[in-house]
């Protein structure tokens, strides 16, 4: 149940939905912000679907921004010894669990592998 009336802007009946009248909604035809008139009628119509032009929020990859903020004035602490690292061991040869050009970071303090990477930079 809404309320149908012609978008002012492109003439086409628009279906209000919930919107009562004097309220404004957009026109799912034209875009156009449209009142909904005194002399909108009754409808039995399911609702105007909203335009599809313009982009689309569903289809866009919403990627959230990662804030870097340098901190030079902080350490970063082993997660296993809870030591401060001030330095980062790695190794690259002689693990049998990391391939030719991986390396392995580790803690200096406890020896527990922080993390892996490529060795190569670039
Ligand atoms: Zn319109
Ligand atoms: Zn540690």
């Amino acid at each position: 149940m809404g309320l149908k009336f012609k978008c002012s802007t492109c003439r086409k009946p628009v279906i209000s939905g919930y919107l009562k009248r004097g309220e404004i909604m957009a026109c799912p035809h034209c875009g156009a912000l449209v009142t909904i008139p005194d002399f909108a009628t009754e409808s039995d119509e399911s609702p105007s679907i909203r335009s599809q032009r313009g982009p689309s929020l569903s289809q866009e990859q919403i990627k959230p921004e990662l804030k870097l903020t340098e901190r030079e004035d902080l350490v970063p602490v082993c997660p296993y010894c809870e030591a401060s690292l001030n330095e980062i061991y790695t190794r690259t040869k002689g693990i049998p669990f990391i391939s030719a050009d991986n390396t392995v970071y580790f803690c200096p303090h406890c020896l527990k592998v922080l993390g892996f990477g490529k060795s190569r930079m670039g």
